[in-house]
């Protein structure tokens, strides 16, 4: 069980250490505002993730895991505030998907009779700033 969540965390750490620098890599490529689906996923996935990490610390180490001879306490409450300041998970969700979608909108193949590769948000704004049925 301790060996599965050590492999487990060290999985999770990765993910959100790429999810990190791939919205690094876009905001200095593309800027903030084409990257603030990522930013916004990062800042859901990086403190749930260390919650959960931290959580399994916690476990491995028992009660003394809850105490304050150990850092596991205080770095749990920390991660925790970490998904609610900047806003809570759910606000960011809601960004998240909201753009999700829009990566998506008319992108149907039943009804562009093309392909259903989906839009990057750059993509998205520049068909909007073109105005409706601008899209070849
Ligand atoms: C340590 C810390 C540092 C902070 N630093 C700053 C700072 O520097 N600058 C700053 O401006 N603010 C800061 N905040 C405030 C932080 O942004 C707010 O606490 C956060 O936005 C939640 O607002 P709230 O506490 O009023 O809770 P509420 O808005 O009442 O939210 C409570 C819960 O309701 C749900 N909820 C709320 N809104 C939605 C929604 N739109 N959709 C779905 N569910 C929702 C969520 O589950 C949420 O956790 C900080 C907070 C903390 C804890």
């Amino acid at each position: 069980m301790t060996l599965e969540r050590i492999a487990k965390s060290r999985i999770l750490i990765d993910q959100s250490r790429l999810l990190t620098l791939n919205a690094a890599w876009m905001m200095d490529t593309v800027g903030n505002k084409v990257a603030r689906s990522e930013i916004a996923m990062i800042k859901v996935a990086a403190p749930e993730m260390a919650c959960q990490v931290i959580d399994w610390a916690m476990q491995v180490f028992g009660g003394g895991g809850t105490n304050n001879d150990y850092f596991l306490g205080s770095a749990y409450a920390t991660a925790r505030l970490l998904r609610l300041a900047d806003g809570p998970d759910e606000v960011h969700r809601n960004q998240i998907a909201r753009l999700e979608l829009r990566r998506h909108r008319g992108t149907d193949p039943a009804q562009t009779g093309g392909g259903a590769a989906v839009l990057t948000l750059r993509e998205v704004e520049e068909i909007g700033a073109a105005g409706p049925g601008r899209r070849s």
